[in-house]
């Protein structure tokens, strides 16, 4: 039966669910409103089978597809007012549409946990008052023999607002108990108020900084002021800056100048660095310059804290959103400018499950579809950006050493099979050590390898330590007494005698615990500190190592890629990079150009003033072209002829990428399916397939991996393509039940 008055009550609203399901659902307002009376962006809680599930109002229709009697109505709408603006939403619908991702998921991943889970956006706090009746029970003298009692109704009551928890908590320590009976007799009352000053609102996440107001700005080069006027002038329209300058060049101060003037003008501005570089430093020195809340978002942030950055983010209250990856996706009212620290950083791309985005690209499109100047800074530009510079795309400035570092590094390669090498140290690094620490300065030693050694070796029978859930040998951590798997995590306690034949194994090869060690007795008066994953897995471990070597307290500091991430280190004057040859010889097509980039980041850690900073790169290769071109012509010289090798073999940004990737848990199960794939693709058109093979470590984690690659000239040609095939990829895959993925823009394909 139709009622003739169902006008008011037709159509229906597309809610996108945290789940693998391309379509949003259609779902009946809840009884008694229009559906144009519940506004996009909102959560709701609606019945999906027969369990309920919060899903985000996206869209409303006038008709479904669905027959009205199967259609169910949303059982409740969560929020007043919506919880993605129109802008934030344009952004995730992208982020579904150009990674072929669910957009459910898309924007689960996008909101805290809590959000997901249906806590209440807007943060409520517990305040208290006094009712008409307690006030007249005070006048009465009704509490003269419970002074406790008395003397928290005598506050509520001489208060003229409500008082919160925190206040009272301050001024009546105890409060409590005599609430409880207060309550009771009906003479106070709790309220639940929204936060809405700031001086109620929770502190994890985004708490008021150390510093007293905004600490006074250091005078800017020219090249510094020159920049900034330029990005600034772009205000309040969308350009792409490619702001390039060598590690301590000043880059840092010309976001901040360009985040202070955004924030003069009533914007906001969101800040994203790689994963490792967020240190409670950065931070500060933020929250000591610009004299706003700050909010900062990563990944090891509690629940409650990541709620508590997300709302201060929501509200307008904190003004700066400085985060990793997922920030890109922080609730921004009046954003006025992005900044993208070290923009070439491979933290900025989602590596393992949910939608593979890269951060860097979505800040992009964030500043276009917003029109917003978005500044992407780096002393090594990914080949795509400069190619995008190149193109005009982008439009270039570079920050010149300072005036104290004018001289670059002086690069010379040690060719590790003419000199006598200790324990992966050749002679001349040994040497420039020495005559570096007589001088005064302090040496960086890199290598890119965590732990004690890489293989553990029986030197009777040849046995090797693997892992039994990989095709990969076990790392020996010596201090934790263990041997790890650097590719699945697996851990089993470190073994003196071969499994196979009761010989005494020993360690082969090099790690950073080694190295410490051999330094240490080779340097025995010199402090020496490790940086890597395993001696700063915290943000505060990781300050605590770079002050001891900022202070000159550590003079040799021995680490991994994380000595790489924005660090900068003025009393380094000796860079040792002990192996630059991993790297050289991958089969990943951007593998040479991360070599690059780790040796340039490196190198740019050594030298000021006048002592002149000095680098060498032992390598079994001294001849090979891509560390000529780096000796010869810096990074430019190596981007150059980077490019020129990408455009003839149309590797991107010459042509457009993506992979898809499987695994199974028999042998061969994912190369089939991928096989099958394959097959299920029309024949010719303007894309191609590349594929299947294994993935180059085929057997991890107990799983058989495998890849397809999927390449054209252009973009369109590759979405149209993935768009009419990945739904059949997706049948295929639940019949043969293979785990998959899809990465548009891969960075690793190895
Ligand atoms: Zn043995
Ligand atoms: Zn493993």
């Amino acid at each position: 039966m139709t009622l003739a008055t169902d006008d008011f009550a037709s159509g229906v609203l597309r809610i996108a669910i945290d789940a693998p399901l391309r379509h949003p659902f259609d779902y009946l307002a809840p009884a008694g409103l229009s559906p144009a009376a519940v506004p996009l962006g909102v959560r709701v809680r609606v019945p999906v089978g027969r369990r309920e599930t919060i899903g985000m109002v996206v869209d409303r229709a006038d008709q479904s597809e669905v027959s009205s009697a199967a259609l169910k109505p949303v059982r409740e709408v969560l929020d007043a007012t919506p919880l993605i603006d129109g802008a934030l939403m344009q952004l995730l619908r992208w982020t579904a549409d150009y990674y072929h991702h669910p957009l459910g998921e898309v924007i689960a991943a996008a909101l805290p946990r809590a959000l997901r889970d249906g806590a209440p956006c807007a943060a409520r706090i517990e305040c208290w008052r006094a009712t008409t009746t307690g006030i007249d029970a005070l006048e009465a003298g009704a509490l003269r023999r419970a002074p406790r009692q008395q003397a928290l109704l005598a506050r509520l009551a001489q208060s003229t607002r409500a008082l919160t928890g925190a206040d009272l908590s301050k001024a009546l320590p105890g409060w409590r108990d005599a609430a409880r009976v207060l309550t009771g007799r009906g003479w106070i009352e709790r309220l639940e108020l929204d936060a809405s000053s700031p001086a109620s609102s929770p502190a994890a996440g985004h708490e008021a900084g150390t510093a007293t107001g905004a600490a006074t700005s250091p005078p800017l080069s020219a090249a510094q002021s020159a920049a900034v006027g330029q990005i600034d002038a772009s205000a309040g329209g969308y350009a792409a800056w490619v702001l390039q300058g060598a590690t301590g060049s000043g880059k840092t101060e010309v976001y901040l100048q360009c985040a202070a003037r955004t924030l003069a003008r009533g914007g906001s501005v969101l800040v994203l660095v790689p994963e490792i570089g967020l240190t409670p430093q950065l931070v500060q020195r933020f929250r000591a310059r610009l004299d706003v809340d700050i909010a900062v978002l990563h990944s090891a942030l509690s629940d409650a804290g990541r709620l508590a950055a997300w709302r201060a983010a929501h509200t307008g209250q904190a003004r700066v959103v400085l985060g990793t990856r997922s920030a890109v996706f922080a609730p921004l009212p009046r954003l006025g400018l992005i900044v993208v620290d070290e923009e070439h950083d491979s933290s900025y791309k989602q590596h393992d499950g949910g939608c593979r985005y890269s951060a860097r690209d979505l800040a992009l499109v964030r500043g276009q579809q917003g029109g917003v100047p978005v500044v992407l800074g780096s002393a090594t530009p990914a080949l795509e950006t400069l190619h995008n510079l190149k193109a005009g795309r982008y439009r270039g400035l570079t920050l010149p050493r300072r005036d104290d570092q004018a001289l670059a590094p002086r690069l010379a390669l040690i060719d590790l099979s003419a000199h006598a090498v200790h324990r992966g140290l050749s002679t001349p690094v040994i040497d420039a050590m020495r005559r570096h620490l007589a001088a005064s300065g302090q040496v960086l030693v890199f290598i890119n390898r965590r732990g004690y050694a890489p293989t553990l070796l029986c030197t009777a029978c040849g046995w090797i330590a693997p892992c039994h859930a990989c095709d990969a040998r076990m790392t020996v951590h010596r201090a934790s007494g263990q041997l790890r798997c650097h590719h699945c995590g697996a851990a089993e306690a470190l073994v003196e005698r071969c499994l196979r034949c009761g010989c005494q194994v020993k360690p082969v090869g090099q790690g950073t615990e080694r190295v410490e060690e051999t330094l240490r007795e080779l340097f025995p008066g010199e402090a020496l500190i490790r940086l890597d994953r395993d001696s700063a897995s915290r943000p505060e471990q990781l300050d605590a190592i770079l002050e001891r070597v900022l202070s000159g307290a550590a003079r040799i500091l021995v680490g991994t890629q994380m000595v790489t991430k924005g660090h900068h280190f003025p009393g380094v004057t000796l860079v040792a990079v002990l192996n630059a040859d991993q790297g050289l010889f991958s089969t990943d097509f951007r593998a040479a150009e991360r070599l690059a980039q780790t040796i340039v980041q490196v190198a740019g850690r050594a030298g000021r003033e006048r002592n002149r900073g000095e680098v060498l790169i032992q390598t079994q290769y001294p001849q090979h072209p891509l560390l000529r071109s780096l000796l010869e012509g810096g990074y430019e010289g190596f981007a150059a002829e980077a490019l020129v090798e990408r455009e003839a073999t149309r590797w991107p940004p010459f042509g457009r990428l993506a992979v898809l990737r499987a695994s199974t848990r028999s042998s061969g199960g994912a190369l089939a399916f991928l096989a099958a794939a394959r097959q299920l693709a029309p024949v010719g058109g303007a894309v191609r397939l590349l594929g299947p093979v294994a993935a180059a470590m085929a057997r991890r984690a107990e799983r058989y991996h495998a890849q397809l690659l999927i390449e054209s000239a252009d973009r369109g040609p590759l979405h149209r393509f993935i768009g009419d095939w990945l739904p059949q990829v997706e049948t295929l895959a639940r019949a043969q039940r293979v785990r998959y993925a899809l990465d548009v823009d891969p960075i690793d394909i190895q």
